[in-house]
């Protein structure tokens, strides 16, 4: 196990992370050919529409070796619609290569993606791409990584020239210098040769190992004696403490190269090897005992009973079903019965894969610490975890945001009504932050994601993926509903025509929570005014109500109730009387709680030429938005925002008539907030 690697390659888009992969794929022997992302041929992209768009979309698992180490590689995308799937990917991620441009350094997506990969502790290391463009510069990427994502970057090596002279590298822990084959030497596969120390860079070779020493001796006691006694340290105990520091997140090396010319791939496959953490360096999982409860320690060895999480299902159009896990705990084989902790329901694990983006190959088991596709397993979606019965866990799942905006869908031939449903099922199935329903007033079919650009994927996936040409609607924003107030309420249901009747009676306490707390119920009945079976009901009821919304149909969100009193009638009470009884009640409370619209507010990132700053942030300020810093030069300027989603429709497009296609943005859902005074009905309707 201490030889498997599973990394991600996480970027902002554009950076060269499907080229970076394409290369890495090329060397581990698999594929033959080097694909090249413009002529739209890469390996991970084999989507055709992702071709067209040049975006990876959705994550593949692959594997692939490398001096004698698994390397499973699992594809993030680099667009912010679809930060579910970076999440996803980070959860079952031991480590991480962000690749930044040289030229740009740190752009808006690679601060997300960077965030994602704090919150999951994910170890890192950085590669500067593109050092052969024009402008680059790897010197100010390194200083970026430090002022705007506050890491603490230790370059491990130095590139020989830029731009167009990029022609080699300095590794900084060896002391070897190594220039790369010329372009168009066919016969070289790309391998350096090693040649000395070029004279101008002694110095600097010098100052910059001095830091890279002193920063990895400030990480490890023992180094650091040595470090201020002037003793000697040796590379071997160098690596160590640079792997330890690496795996501890106290230090980020940082490598550079071009992917696009194939070079510093095969030194930057090393570091991945020496300094990234294999299943075993990485703090073991924890589950739950579903039957008690309690906590479950889940080891990386392959003696203690199998578990695994399922993090992505694919329809695939020749095997069917795939669902990737990521083993844990144990191995299994192929074939073997296996239990669904989070469902609890029985699953077979029909035939195991491992995958080589769209080529596969069966394996007969698999093992702790690995990644590999499971067909057969019908019930089990992501997140769920599957486990031997006997000794059952469940780990933690993974948390996917709701969506946000929502739009009617529609297919253009009556005939196609039922597979497009069935086609929008798939992809719901594939895809966590995707949602379909259909509308009970309208009898529209509804279907929510987390923005526009994710939405417009999903229908161009249905016409390629599926044949259902569909038209949509206007987007709508998903609101929400919440209360400023507390206050109380009764709520009766009762019935007395002839013989039997209805009698629930409940009285309510409602309080506002803090945004994100969700619903809270609670029980505050002493003495029984209220039968104990009729308590469950009546919190079914609460719930409902909340969930349709009471003064403007949207959700309720972000509130507390309490059941403090009610009534009951020895004949007439029901399960369903004191359900009425408290939807009734807590939609009369809620109306006494000075109830608010909430709607979602983007973060939003600019980057737009200097010249055209005045006119973007004019646009921006008719959007109602809040700016909330800008950097840059005179050149590029950066501006960061806070806008309502409800005012970006169409955005992309007016930015680039605003701009002539200059400048680019993007943005996230990133939290609720209550709509103005005023302009609540106005939006609703529109
Ligand atoms: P991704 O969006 O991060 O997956 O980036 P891609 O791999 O699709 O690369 C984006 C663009 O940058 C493509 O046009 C690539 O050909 C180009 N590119 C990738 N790596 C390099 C490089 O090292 N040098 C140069 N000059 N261009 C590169």
């Amino acid at each position: 196990m201490d030889k498997i690697r599973n990394i991600g390659f996480i970027a902002h888009i554009d950076a060269g992370k499907t080229t970076v992969t394409e290369r890495v794929l090329y060397f581990s022997g698999r594929t033959h050919k080097i694909g090249n992302i413009d002529e739209g041929t890469t390996v991970m992209d084999w989507m055709s529409q992702e071709k067209e768009r040049g975006i990876t979309i959705t994550s593949a698992a692959t594997t692939c070796e490398w001096n004698g180490y698994d390397i499973n590689i699992i594809d993030t995308p680099g667009h912010v619609d679809f930060t579910a799937e970076v999440e996803r990917s980070l959860r079952v991620l031991d480590g991480a290569v962000v690749v930044f441009e040289s030229v740009a350094g740190v752009q808006p997506q690679s601060e997300t993606v960077w965030r994602q990969a704090n919150k999951y502790r994910v170890p890192r290391m950085c590669f500067i791409n593109k050092m052969d463009r024009l402008g680059a510069n790897f010197k100010r990427a390194v200083d970026m990584i430090t002022t705007r994502l506050k890491a603490n970057p230790v370059p491990i090596q130095l590139p020989i020239g830029a731009e167009s002279s990029f022609s080699g590298i300095i590794d900084l822990v060896e002391e070897k210098a190594f220039v790369f084959p010329e372009d168009d030497d066919k016969d070289s596969n790309y391998t350096p040769t090693e040649i000395d120390i070029p004279s101008d860079m002694v110095e600097e070779v010098k100052t910059y190992r001095e830091n890279l020493i002193e920063k990895v001796a400030e990480t490890d006691d023992s180094l650091m004696n040595k470090y201020l006694e002037e003793e000697p340290i040796s590379l071997e105990e160098l690596k160590v403490a640079l792997r330890k520091a690496t795996i501890n997140n106290t230090i980020v090396p940082v490598l550079c190269g071009t992917a696009l010319k194939t070079k510093g791939v095969q030194a930057m496959l090393d570091a991945v090897c020496d300094y990234l953490p294999s299943p075993l360096d990485v703090p073991a999982m924890t589950g739950l005992d579903p039957k008690s409860g309690g906590e479950i320690d889940v080891p990386a060895n392959n003696d203690s009973p199998f578990s695994a999480l399922a993090f992505k299902v694919m329809t695939d159009p020749h095997v069917g079903r795939l669902v990737y896990l990521r083993v844990y705990s144990g191995n299994i084989k192929a074939g073997s019965p296996v239990y669904n902790s989070t469902k609890g329901i029985k699953e077979r694990l029909g035939r195991v894969l491992t995958m080589h983006a769209n080529h596969r190959e069966e394996t007969a088991e698999v093992s702790a610490g690995s990644i590999a596709a499971a067909i057969g397993l019908k019930n089990t979606f992501t997140g769920d975890t599957i486990c031997v019965e006997g000794s059952a866990v469940v780990l933690e799942s993974i948390s996917f945001p709701e969506p946000v905006v929502s739009v009617a869908i529609e297919p253009k031939t009556r005939i196609d009504q039922e597979k497009l449903i069935d086609s929008l099922i798939k992809l719901a199935e594939e895809d966590p932050t995707f949602q379909i329903k259909v509308d009970d007033e309208t009898g529209q079919t509804i279907m929510s994601g987390m923005g526009e650009l994710h939405l417009e994927v999903l229908v161009e996936r249905l016409r390629r993926e599926f044949q259902v040409d569909a038209n949509i609607g206007k987007p709508r924003v998903s609101f929400r509903e919440t209360i400023t107030s507390s206050s109380t309420a009764e709520g009766r249901f009762v019935r007395q025509t002839g013989g039997h009747g209805q009698y629930g009676h409940v009285e309510l306490e409602i309080e506002p929570l803090e945004r994100n707390a969700g619903f809270q119920f609670q029980n505050k009945i002493m003495g029984g005014a209220i039968p104990r079976e009729f308590i469950n009901p009546v919190q079914a009821g609460i719930k409902e109500a909340l969930e349709t919304g009471v003064t403007f149909g949207y959700p309720v969100i972000d509130v507390k109730v309490s059941l403090v009193d009610g009534s009951h009638h020895p004949v007439d009470s029901s399960e369903m009387a004191f359900k009425m009884a408290g939807s009734i009640g807590v939609k009369e409370a809620i109306r006494k709680a000075k109830p608010v619209l909430l709607e979602p507010i983007m973060a939003i990132e600019v980057v737009t030429p200097g010249e055209y700053l005045g006119e973007v942030l004019g646009d921006l300020g008719g959007r109602r938005s809040r700016v909330e810093g800008m950097e840059g030069t005179d050149e590029m300027q950066t501006i960061k925002a806070f806008v309502p989603l409800a005012e970006t429709f169409g955005y992309t497009t007016a930015l680039r008539s605003l701009t002539q296609g200059r400048a680019s943005q993007s943005m996230e859902f990133h939290h609720y907030e209550e709509v103005p005074q005023g302009i609540a009905g106005e939006l609703v309707n529109a």
